[in-house]
């Protein structure tokens, strides 16, 4: 893939004390792309996005931009959607959406982003009656109202209900459409796998594993996964070679389903509850980091 990075982490390091929060962190974000920030809990994604949103200072390393250095120009190219925003009381969304943009010199058309974040039946509410969708999406506009070249969305999905977090999806598809190179942390495997063209995988500070999502699936795992219950498996009869016990199921990936159900009929295995399922994003997370993400 040619070079067309917008951002880019040169060896970061983060030390607090008594923690290395990130052990030496290199990655390129292409121009255009959404790219996924993914780890388990404490493997460092907050404190590596706070040292690319130029919140954080580094240890060592550093953040290029366009290929340069952070300076004072890059809050006006940049947008936040953080996980937390503490909203002004006793405003309107209209209000608080104005207040923000009067930080800024660049402004984003107003009409556009009402428009675009679906906000113009809630323009007049104060921002304490909102749902949590609504919260979001707001939340999502003021990131953008600066039109930044860069949006960092810090786990935006995180609390909504499945069909929000649908919704919410279609818009960041918008976004990105709209030419936006995006920066996204997620606990959940399937928003990375519907949304992200590129992904970092981070464990304990380090760089684990990086790519598209489904390169990196068809890299680790074989066409499909078979799994029983345990209690499936007649007990005296060695499993499969590649089989995985976990959690009460058994896993036996393969490359071939029919002969490999046929081995497992022959070996005496009850198949009633057997699923034959996809590899897929979570698959590989658990089998790289050893942890399940929360959701
Ligand atoms: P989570 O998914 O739980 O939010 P994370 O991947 O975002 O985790 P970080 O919050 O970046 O992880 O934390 C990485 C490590 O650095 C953890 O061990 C954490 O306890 C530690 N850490 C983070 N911030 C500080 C701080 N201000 N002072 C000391 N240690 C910190």
């Amino acid at each position: 893939m040619p070079d067309d990075s917008l951002l880019e982490a040169r060896n970061l390091v983060k030390h607090y004390p008594g923690v290395q929060a990130v052990a030496g962190l290199s990655f390129r974000v292409q121009r255009g792309q959404c790219f996924g920030l993914l780890g388990p809990n404490g493997a460092g994604k907050t404190t590596t996005l706070e040292m690319l949103e130029g919140i954080l200072a580094p240890t060592s390393g550093a953040v290029l931009f366009d290929g340069q250095p952070l300076d004072p120009s890059y809050r006006e190219r940049t947008g936040i959607q953080f996980q937390a925003t503490a909203l002004q009381d006793f405003q309107t969304v209209g209000e608080s959406l104005a207040m923000f943009a009067s930080l800024y010199h660049r402004r984003a058309d107003r009409d556009e982003l009402i428009e675009l974040c679906h906000l113009s039946d809630i323009l007049t509410r104060d921002t304490r009656k909102l749902s949590g969708g609504q919260r979001q999406r707001l939340l999502l506009a003021i990131a953008l109202v600066n039109d930044p070249d860069l949006v960092f969305l810090d786990e935006p999905t995180t609390g909504l209900d499945p069909q929000s977090r649908r919704n919410f999806w279609g818009l960041i598809e918008t976004v990105r459409r709209r030419g936006k190179t995006i920066v996204l942390t997620t606990h959940y495997m399937e928003e990375a796998e519907r949304l992200c063209d590129q992904i970092i995988i981070i464990d304990q500070g380090q760089l684990i594993a990086e790519g598209q999502p489904q390169t990196l699936v068809r890299e680790q795992f074989p066409r499909a996964i078979i799994r029983l219950p345990e209690t499936a498996w007649p007990g005296a009869t060695p499993l499969p070679s590649a089989a995985l016990v976990r959690n009460g199921e058994i896993e036996i990936p393969t490359a071939e389903v029919p002969p490999m159900l046929d081995a497992l009929d022959r070996a005496g295995a009850t198949l009633t509850a057997l699923r034959v399922e996809t590899p897929n994003l979570e698959d590989l997370f658990l089998k790289l980091t050893g942890h399940r993400l929360r959701n």
